[in-house]
């Protein structure tokens, strides 16, 4: 018997897995196991096991109504399939290649080996642009562009096996942890997936390139597609495509000033559906991604002493920085926060408190309902400025409140302590009797701008640098260490 084993792909259209098991003819298993050591994890959170348990319980229904179901286990991937294996004999296990963490990288070794004693096939084909064992990124974007423009993978549903007796836990349980639990999830599930991807095309990324910078047009005016891409209830082919259709709706309506805009705004996202991939393909090609620097002039500040009083009062959003801490209580509070001020938090955290990437890294991942490995440690290094190749951003978190908030409305929500502060004073209170940042803003940032610099500065650094760009390096950019254009 044939098993599709689902990860980071909780959907059954354009599913290239169950598309291959499904050639096969043979009655399938589908199966998700919950891996309690991976949620043991410092990246894992409850709030990632909400949102998981709710779109396994979609997935579920959806299948149900397909004849098939999904079979929920809770254990260690190892232990569960050699627990089917006796149970039903296993000919062929099907998943996508999976780009996760440091720890399912080495589970997948261990399954691998597993599968070989045992004579079954591991069938792993990818489900995006990523690409496996790549050499260098000479041609990867035509190559995702490639991907991208294939017909999506056919939807045959392969048979449920007849007379099948196995405990399984669907659906999931609950769990009481509590730490990081959100208040205001996103909701999971097919449906709802569909319904931000209309919304947004039809109306809502009409002014994505001006509004996405603020934390409070961007709440809406960005897709919010995240949390589905990161699980899988959508394909990022199934977004690029639909996405392809806006344009063509969108060049065939009579011209004008809005309909340019909304171009511009579709082109803007169409990039980012590409730098979905590109910053995880960094990740594929090298998993060290995940807790070391990427130029090796860095690595001695990777596990640098912190304080841990001020890493308290960034993880919470008390270090009297007023637009930092109103961005990370309203990240507390949504499991969801922009492009702009997620590389604010790790800047100010990294940069002015002089705080471990890697801890820093945790934290943010703890609380994105989005969390994909991938983008996350590639866009943490980038901006804790580890990469050696990309322009070092060090961002004035007062500056960002003045231009992104600039009457306070969004501080004042998220900093009721600061509701009486007049207008003028909202990006800085301690003109108005309120306590002091952690740390002097423009003392900070030029002493982190001077380390950054000065390491920049020793020798075989360029080298490095360039070896890295071969590897890693967007073809866009026009030199190593010298590009200003993102990613
Ligand atoms: C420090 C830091 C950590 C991040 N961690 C994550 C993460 O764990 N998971 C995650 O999905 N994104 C992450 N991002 C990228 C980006 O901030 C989010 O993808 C985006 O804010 C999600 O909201 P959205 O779906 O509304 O995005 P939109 O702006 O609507 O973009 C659509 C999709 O494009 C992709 N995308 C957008 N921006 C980027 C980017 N800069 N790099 C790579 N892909 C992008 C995402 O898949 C996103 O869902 C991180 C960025 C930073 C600076």
């Amino acid at each position: 018997m044939n098993i599709i084993w689902f990860k980071n792909d909780l959907r059954y259209t354009d599913h290239p897995a169950m598309a291959m098991a499904s050639a096969t003819g043979k009655p399938a298993l589908c199966v998700y196991i919950i891996e309690p050591n991976r949620w043991a994890q410092p990246d894992m959170s409850d709030r990632h096991y909400d949102f998981l348990r709710a779109s396994i319980i979609d997935l579920n229904t959806q299948l149900v109504a397909h004849y098939q179901r999904l079979y929920v286990f809770w254990g260690e991937a190892v232990d569960i399939f050699n627990h089917l294996h006796q149970q039903i004999t296993i000919s062929a296990l099907f998943s996508h290649q999976e780009t996760g963490n440091l720890w399912t990288y080495r589970r997948d070794n261990e399954i691998a080996l597993w599968a070989s004693i045992h004579g079954i096939t591991w069938h792993q084909p990818p489900q995006n642009g990523v690409i496996r064992r790549l050499r260098n990124r000479d041609g990867w974007a035509r190559a995702w562009q490639d991907y991208m423009t294939q017909p999506p993978a056919p939807t045959i549903i392969p048979p449920h096996p007849q007379g099948l007796l196995i405990t399984d836990h669907t659906p999931p349980p609950t769990i009481q942890t509590a730490q990081t639990r959100i208040q205001a999830m996103q909701p999971a599930g097919h449906a709802i997936a569909m319904q931000y991807l209309e919304s947004f095309l039809g109306t809502r990324s009409q002014s994505y390139s001006t509004d996405m910078s603020s934390p409070i047009t961007g709440e809406t005016a960005c897709s919010r597609l995240s949390p589905y891409l990161a699980i899988g209830t959508l394909s990022l082919r199934q977004v690029y495509q639909r996405t392809l259709l806006q344009v063509h709706t969108l060049n065939n309506a009579p011209p004008s000033p809005a309909i340019t805009a909304h171009k511009r705004s579709i082109r803007a996202f169409m990039s980012r559906l590409q730098w979905h991939c590109h910053f995880i393909q960094k990740y594929e090609d090298d998993p060290r991604i995940e807790y070391q620097s990427l130029h090796s002039a860095y690595r001695h500040l990777d596990d640098m002493e912190h304080d841990p009083d001020w890493f308290a009062a960034w993880a919470t959003g008390c270090t009297g920085f007023p637009f930092v801490d109103a961005c990370m209580r309203f990240l507390i509070h949504h499991g969801w926060l922009n492009f702009r001020m997620r590389a604010m938090m790790v800047s100010v955290g990294v940069h002015h408190l002089q705080l471990a990437w890697t801890q820093c890294a945790h934290h943010l991942a703890r609380l994105f309902t989005d969390y994909e490995p991938g983008i996350h440690y590639s866009q943490c290094q980038m901006q804790a400025g580890r990469t050696g190749i990309n322009t070092i951003r060090i961002y004035n978190p007062i500056k960002q409140g003045y231009d992104q908030d600039p009457d306070g409305t969004f501080i004042r929500r998220w900093l009721p302590e600061l509701a009486s502060v007049p207008n003028s004073g909202i990006h800085e209170p301690w003109y108005y009797g309120h306590a002091k940042p952690l740390v002097d803003e423009k003392i900070a940032r030029k002493n982190a701008s001077s380390r950054l610099y000065a390491i920049r500065k020793t020798a075989g650094f360029t080298d490095e640098a360039q070896r890295i760009y071969i590897k890693h390096g967007s073809r866009k950019n026009r030199s190593a260490t010298n590009s200003k254009k993102r990613p």
